[in-house]
């Protein structure tokens, strides 16, 4: 079916052969418009943790609307904005923070990234100014993030356009020694270092330890070099603790939230920073230290009512804790898809099971894709990752019959 829609993220070969028509959701379901119902295994881009139709959500969304759409948060504040500020910086390590809202992960990225700069300009310290991120990390498809991080399957256009001035490798073994060595040699022009905690997701899934985050951190904190953790896909449970940064114990400058806040439900982001980064953005000084950036939607009052219902649910329903509990049947689940011939390694963190295949598999992919599609499991698989990344409120039976769905198909086509 041909249309008018510029489909991100979407090979016009892939157009040719039509897409599903979703016309609704419920639970861990989508349902096209044939009433063919779909069970959205990558939870809609890794953001609706507590599936769709929450009625607890719903019902918030709803009531907001009702009472006030759109308020500013420049000079302004609303209810729904206050509360969840407050919240945010209450579910941080160390709550004296502030905290910039946006629309979409990219957007509390690009706030992050230029806090960084600012707090060296602030300081004086014109000299730190670069942003630094993982090799084939990923914070988002705006110029600013592309220059953070860079998937080479997917910016190579852009190359020329954006600046890597140094990168960490990505941590083979864990071993954090060639990153220190980035760092040290840099900081004097370092601002912050960017990452994606335990897991990069778009580059493939790829896992780090606990371990590397926590000599990250202390190396940071050690040459005067902000740490931004970029929580927008780990964040809120998805890999058993509330952020994947909690695994390592750690008390991260700036966090980057996104996708699971609203539980996928309404466009918001946000951007929590250390009142230490803060403080210094004053004009009570000589100069004018006001950061004058912002998005139109920042704090926007339906998408704040919409978070605010979010992490009540993940409170009370134990979301978090629950999810840590199926992460262990989904291990051992797909634990037999170790031994099938087209598959390389499995790999898995929390919510997120990982089965990459072979290279030599690499030409199946697309048919594996599809057989699944139609036998109603919606896999997004990214080069030769199939992964599981479903809701956090995915019941054992249903779970169990996307591992096995998966399992079965690689038997027969991988
Ligand atoms: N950071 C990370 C770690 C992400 O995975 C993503 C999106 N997949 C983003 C940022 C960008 O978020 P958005 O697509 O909402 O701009």
């Amino acid at each position: 079916m041909k249309n008018k829609i510029f489909h991100p993220y979407t090979p016009f070969s892939a157009i040719e052969k039509g897409f599903p028509n979703m016309v609704r959701g419920e639970g861990i379901y989508l349902f096209d418009e044939t009433g063919k119902r779909y069970v959205d295994v990558v939870s809609s881009w890794w953001a609706c943790a507590l599936g769709h139709g929450h009625p607890a959500v719903v019902k918030a969304i709803q009531e907001q609307a009702g009472v006030l759409q759109h308020s500013i948060t420049g000079s302004l504040t609303h209810p729904n904005v206050l509360a969840l500020a407050e919240r945010l910086a209450g579910l941080m390590p160390s709550p004296d923070r502030h905290t910039l809202f946006a629309s979409d992960g990219c957007s509390a990225v690009e706030a992050a990234l230029k806090f960084a700069v600012q707090y060296g300009y602030n300081r004086g310290l014109t000299e730190k100014t670069w942003v630094i991120g993982m090799d084939q990390g990923y914070h988002g498809d705006s110029l600013g993030a592309l220059g953070a991080g860079f998937v080479d399957d997917f910016h190579k256009p852009f190359e020329k356009i954006v600046s890597h001035p140094a990168k960490l490798p990505f941590p083979l073994n864990g071993d954090f020694t060639p990153s220190q060595n980035v760092i040290e040699a840099h900081k004097d022009q370092l601002a912050a270092v960017i990452v994606e905690p335990l897991c990069q997701g778009s580059a493939g899934m790829r896992m780090y330890p606990a371990s590397y985050l926590k000599q990250l951190a202390d190396c940071c904190a050690a040459n005067d070099v902000l740490l931004i953790i970029d929580e927008v896909a780990m964040g809120f449970g998805r890999t058993g603790k509330r952020f994947a940064f909690n695994h390592a114990g750690i008390d991260p400058d700036m966090v980057t939230v996104g996708k699971a806040l609203t539980a996928g439900y309404m466009p918001l982001s946000a951007c929590i920073v250390k009142d230490k980064i803060y403080d210094t953005f004053s004009d009570a000084g000589p100069a004018d230290c006001t950061f004058y950036h912002g998005n139109t939607y920042a704090g926007h009052p339906i998408g704040c009512a919409a978070a605010l219902a979010a992490l009540d649910i993940y409170e009370a329903e134990s979301t978090v804790e629950r999810a840590a509990e199926m992460a262990e049947k989904m291990k051992q689940w797909m634990q037999p898809m170790a031994e099938l011939d087209c598959v390389k390694e499995l790999r898995f963190l929390g919510m997120i099971g990982v089965v990459e295949l072979k290279p030599e598999a690499k030409p199946q992919v697309d048919k594996i894709k599809q057989s699944l599609l139609d036998q109603g499991y919606l896999f997004r698989p990214l080069g030769n990752v199939f992964y599981l990344m479903p809701p956090l409120v995915i019941s054992d039976g249903e779970l169990h019959a996307a591992v096995y769905a998966l399992q079965h198909t690689l038997e027969d086509l991988g």
